[in-house]
């Protein structure tokens, strides 16, 4: 027989709604680069990227949208304008350099 119990260990699709909370706090707060919310959050970069993808999503219900400032090359001042996406680019297509500023995000409302 399987008894429900209150006091369950933690389900792993509620962590991931309280961390996206989390995010997206910050978000509200300021403008802020994977690596602020990696710290922030205590997360590895590489989930951060994936929570960014659930919450710009999961946002278009609430009227607001998440705001990407593109990359820019340290270099040559390239703008990585078509680049819509929330990791950091390699190189940079103009110069080759790899001193690459990272994407910023923050959080909009759309009306
Ligand atoms: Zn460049």
């Amino acid at each position: 027989m399987v008894a429900k119990q209150a006091n369950s260990p933690p389900v792993p699709v509620e962590q991931a709604a309280t961390l996206r909370q989390q995010i997206v706090a910050l978000l509200e707060q300021r403008t802020v680069t994977a690596k602020d919310l990696s710290m922030a959050i205590g997360l590895p970069e590489k989930q951060i990227y994936h929570h960014l993808e659930h919450i710009q999503r999961s946002l278009q219900q609430h009227k607001k949208r998440l705001c990407i400032d593109p990359s820019v090359c340290k270099k040559c001042g390239f703008v990585f304008e078509k680049r819509q996406r929330f990791q950091k680019p390699g190189k940079c297509p103009a110069c080759r350099g790899q001193a690459i500023e990272e994407p910023r995000f923050s959080l909009l409302s759309s009306d």
